[in-house]
């Protein structure tokens, strides 16, 4: 019964052919402890019990900041401790390590991205997400190669973005082939900059389903940035009531083993994620946190990024507006802030979902590493609308609070004296997966950081930046220079060659 109404299913398999084509028990269970399961719901509300009887325990709390500060990853009852406390001096002595741990492994800048949303066919039904099956106010579309090339050329060569988020719904047309073909032509699209330098993306990350072992593998051979797929809530209850059952979607486990079927298949750049506001958030970190350890202690690699994604309003459901789950922007910033310390190497993304103020704030109190920019969510928005912050609810998934352009955000951070990197380095040179775990757990991957850093902000300020923006943030770049000099003065002659060509006009040179 189920299996006909779900839409969009190509006539000749039902929607349940299709669930039990996708959804593969035996990559399921060789993930998850016999008998049970990595995410244990007793533990968590154990842990959360035991740390609301004692909160603001000031020995407790700086012993566990003390770990942090090591670079270790936190237990749940550590957690658990941080996400309790009210004490307004220990919070600012959180968001001050926060803040320590996020420069002693990232160093001072923040990576930029954009969105690039593909499609918005789905076959699913979550109850808070425009692109719902049954949400007939949405205006479907699916993106052609040439328009994937058209949002490429816009996003690489007048916005200046490297680095890009490609978006899926979950569609037989817009399968796995669909995936890869995307990638492979954002990858294919170049253009030049005012100064005649070749321009284009050079990492592309996914957002999609959770998929097959080998689909995964075909992703990694075309050259996949970090494959990202949210949890949207860890509580089983409240997942199986948001996301019906019948759909492939409705399978709770099928998605929580998916990380563990990229690592096996080699793409092992992973980013979780919870979409807040579904269920209690002191469940989801300490949620999100097994997840990671559990990684950590089945493949020797966490998350490569943990993002934030924060419940905003959508076309086609009251959920987002009705949910008695909200966060307020104090919790958010808590959330945000305990993160960084129970899972201390990282990245940690917060959107355009979000308002300017709740995202600077993110990056000075909670050690934030990646921000999106001139980001547009309707299907093929970047090369329709003129003004990039233009929105249409029917045409996009959700609104967005942050509409500044790049060159806006990229201002704001050079007055708060810290760089952007258009750093895409990590995954061409093999840093990926435990081998970047092991170089961000010392440090040593924080230098890489602030040389390609300072490599990548060069160019994008001369093929991009007007005056203003110049007069900004050169001083900062400046600064950064000499601080590798002073830093790294054996390494610093080769990377000031690299600057200097850059300077004269050549690209992408990095360490
Ligand atoms: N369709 C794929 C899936 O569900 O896994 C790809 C992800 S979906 C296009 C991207 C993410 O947007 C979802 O995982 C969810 O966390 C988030 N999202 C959905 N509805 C949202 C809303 N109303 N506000 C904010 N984020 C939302
Ligand atoms: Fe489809 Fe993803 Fe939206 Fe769910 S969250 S309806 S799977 S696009």
């Amino acid at each position: 019964m189920q299996d006909d109404t779900i839409s969009g299913i190509r006539s000749f398999e039902s929607a349940g052919d299709y669930v039990r084509r996708m959804v593969q028990p035996e990559q399921i269970t060789k993930y998850l402890p016999p008998g049970g399961h990595f995410i244990d719901e007793a533990a968590i509300n154990s842990a959360l019990k035991t740390a609301a009887a004692h909160p603001n325990d000031v020995a407790q709390v700086r012993a566990i900041i003390a770990k942090s500060r090591a670079i270790e990853t936190l237990t749940l009852a550590e957690t658990a401790t941080l996400l309790y406390v009210t004490d307004p001096e220990l919070r600012a002595e959180m968001e001050e390590a926060a803040l320590a741990i996020k420069r002693a492994v990232y160093d001072n800048r923040i990576v930029t991205f954009a969105p690039l949303y593909t499609s918005n066919l789905c076959v699913n039904r979550c109850a808070y997400c425009g692109f719902k099956a049954d949400n007939t106010q949405q205006v479907r579309r699916k993106l052609s190669m040439a328009e994937i090339r058209n949002e490429a050329l816009v996003l690489a060569g007048r916005l200046g973005h490297k680095r890009l988020i490609a978006v899926y719904g979950e569609h037989p047309d817009t399968s796995t082939e669909y995936i890869a073909e995307t990638i492979q032509t954002v990858y294919a699209t170049q253009t030049k900059s005012r100064t005649g330098a070749t321009l284009g993306i050079r990492r592309v990350n996914v957002n999609a389903a959770p998929l097959p072992v080998e689909d995964l593998r075909v992703l990694k051979s075309v050259g996949i940035g970090t494959f990202q797929v949210f949890q949207e809530t860890y509580h089983r209850e409240t997942y199986q009531r948001l996301h019906p059952a019948g759909t492939v979607k409705g399978h709770y486990d099928w998605r929580t083993t998916c990380m563990h079927r990229s690592l096996e298949a080699g793409a092992d750049d992973v980013g979780l994620g919870v979409l807040f506001g579904l269920y209690d958030w002191r469940f989801e970190v300490l949620a999100v946190l097994a997840h990671s350890r559990d990684l950590e202690a089945q493949f020797g690699i966490g998350p490569h990024t943990i993002s934030f994604p924060r419940m905003e309003p959508a076309s086609g459901t009251d959920v987002p507006t009705s949910s008695p789950y909200r966060v307020s922007d104090d919790d958010f910033q808590k959330i945000m802030t305990v993160t960084r310390l129970a899972v201390p190497y990282t990245g940690m993304i917060v959107t355009c979902r979000e308002t300017a103020a709740v995202r600077d704030r993110a990056v000075l109190k909670a050690g934030v590493t990646q921000m999106d920019a001139s980001s547009n969510i309707a299907i093929g928005g970047y090369k329709e609308f003129a003004m990039e912050s233009q929105q249409e609810m029917h045409r996009q998934q959700f609104v967005l609070a942050d509409t500044r352009s790049l060159e806006e955000l990229i201002r704001d951070l050079g007055k708060m004296g810290i760089i952007t990197s258009f750093c895409t380095a990590g995954y061409r040179c093999g840093r990926t997966g435990g081998c970047i775990m092991d170089a961000l757990k010392t440090g040593k991957e924080g230098k890489f950081c602030k040389v390609n850093a300072v490599l990548t902000f060069r160019e994008w300020l001369d093929d991009f930046a007007s005056p203003e923006t110049r007069a900004i943030c050169d001083p900062v770049l400046e600064r950064e220079l000499k601080a590798i000099a002073s830093e790294l003065p054996l390494f610093y002659p080769a990377v000031k060659e690299s600057y200097d060509k850059i300077v004269a006009g050549e690209r992408d040179l990095f360490f």
